[in-house]
């Protein structure tokens, strides 16, 4: 059958289209990517370093200041953020996206404009390895050789001491996920409390030095606060591994008594048993807790690649950072550093500590870098503003200070100062929430 010039164009233009959907066509005479070529290791694709290279592992609240500052203490450094996710989630303030008092936007911030305006390269990839000798780390997107070496990758869950039985603990983490690491869980909850129709919404407090202690407490708060404007006929039952209330306790204890009587059923000192999530009803010592919905936060430990990377220590089966509590340093190196919340001193594990961290951490590498004198040991601070109310906006709030104790090498609070009375300083607390997360947003991504 003769083919008309039409048709025969017609059906060459589909052979064009549909074979460079594959990458090839005969009239482009592309060749095969290189990555197709079966090599077991190859080089992550960024430019040749034109200074010392220092790579931050992990674009959270402590590694995207590392980044930021090394580079203005020693502007000679090439440095590199590698992080996995594609854009930063706060997870400060949070709890109030939760219940819908802000928009997903003011949480959001873009990783390409941290680089961009603090002049280093973001590289989007999951470390996944480090060849200490060679002085490389290996990441899903190729490996990266450098001078100075820093993880950021903050915590992993622990949910060992629930269940081992990793079934149990799969659906544990898709029906009822914490929502202390940002993303999807987060997601997740704010549409089980909008959708919330009634009934029991438990939350759990775990024990140890868990990330951001005021938290669980604050999201109580604000979830409470969300039924009672619905006039929800509703729960939120919280319990909690510790004896009490683990901070700021003033205020959290009289919101639950003030303000959320009939909405806050808190448990201190209570272990989970047993957790039936078919008949959704929680087990504890003492009691039978059925429920509708739930946000099961389990222990906490530093993030797997520092176990990966052969750089975690087993401190109160918290597998954190095996790092020189003074200088930073991993033991045994002296150009791999660990800050944030990955760390194992016992600092408070909050956004602000790990940013102000950061800040020390940059110094320490400058210091090596520019090779000058010796910066000495300097306390992160914690600052914490806490909602117990969103209408109106209420908030409390902690400053802390470290102090380190040379006879023991252990470190205590220093200075703290707190405004726990919600009536009288609830509503400047609450602006100031706003004002906090602005600054460290701009200290984390603008220049
Ligand atoms: C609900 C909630 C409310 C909070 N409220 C406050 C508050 O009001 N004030 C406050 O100061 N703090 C608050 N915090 C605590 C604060 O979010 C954390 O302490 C802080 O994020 C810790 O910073 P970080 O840099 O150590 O870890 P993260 O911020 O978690 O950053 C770690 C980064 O490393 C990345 N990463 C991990 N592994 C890898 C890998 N292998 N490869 C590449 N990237 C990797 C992760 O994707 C992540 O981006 C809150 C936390 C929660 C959950």
């Amino acid at each position: 059958m003769a083919i008309s010039r039409r048709k025969a164009l017609q059906f060459s233009g589909v052979f064009v289209a549909s074979t460079a959907v594959n990458g090839y066509s005969k009239t482009d005479n592309l060749k095969p990517p290189k990555s197709l070529k079966t090599n077991t290791t190859y080089d992550a694709p960024i430019p040749k370093a034109k200074g010392p290279r220092v790579v931050v592992v992990g674009g959270g609240w402590s590694g995207l200041s590392v980044a930021k500052y090394t580079k203005i203490f020693a502007p000679d450094a090439d440095v590199v953020l590698v992080e996995q996710r594609h854009e930063f989630v706060s997870c400060p303030l949070s709890n109030l996206w939760l219940v819908d008092k802000i928009e997903l936007e003011f949480l959001t911030h873009d990783y390409l404009q941290a680089a961009r305006e603090n002049n280093y390269t973001f590289f989007h990839a999951t470390a996944t390895g480090l060849n200490r000798e060679k002085r490389v780390l290996e990441t899903s997107n190729g490996d990266i050789a450098f001078d100075y070496l820093v993880f950021a990758p903050g915590i992993d869950y622990d949910y060992s001491r629930w269940t081992d039985d990793i079934a149990f603990e799969t659906r544990l983490r898709q029906e009822y996920p914490a929502g202390f690491i940002p993303g999807s869980e987060h997601i997740t909850i704010r549409n089980k409390v909008l959708n919330f129709k009634g009934g029991n919404f438990i939350l759990t407090v775990p024990s140890g030095n868990y990330r951001c202690l005021p938290a669980p407490y604050e999201r109580a708060c604000v979830i409470a606060d969300y039924f009672k404007q619905k006039k929800l006929k509703a729960k939120v039952i919280l319990l909690d591994e510790n004896n009490a209330i683990t901070i700021k306790k003033k205020g959290f204890q009289s919101a639950f008594d003030e303000l959320y009587k009939d909405y806050i059923e808190y448990y201190p000192n209570t272990k989970i048993q047993n957790i039936d999530l078919d008949n959704k009803v929680v087990e504890t010592e003492f009691d039978e807790i059925d429920f509708e919905e739930a946000a099961f936060y389990p222990h906490i430990r530093g993030a797997k690649i520092l176990e990966r990377a052969g750089i975690a220590k087993d401190a109160k089966n918290m597998l954190e950072a095996d790092i020189n509590p003074l200088t930073y340093e991993v033991h045994g190196e002296k150009n791999i550093f660990v800050s944030g919340d990955s760390r194992p001193m016992g600092f408070s594990k909050s956004g602000n500590t790990s940013n102000s961290e950061g800040h020390h951490v940059a110094k320490l590498l400058a210091q090596k870098i520019n090779k000058t004198k010796e910066v000495k040991w300097q306390p992160p601070t914690t600052t914490c503003f806490s909602a117990v109310s969103i209408a109106p906006e209420r908030a409390i709030y902690i400053y802390t200070q470290y102090a380190y104790n040379k006879t023991d090498a252990s470190f205590s609070f220093k200075s703290t100062s707190a405004s726990e009375d919600w009536k009288k300083d609830g509503e400047v607390n609450a602006n100031s929430i706003y004002n906090w997360a602005n600054a460290l947003y701009n200290d984390m991504f603008n220049k």
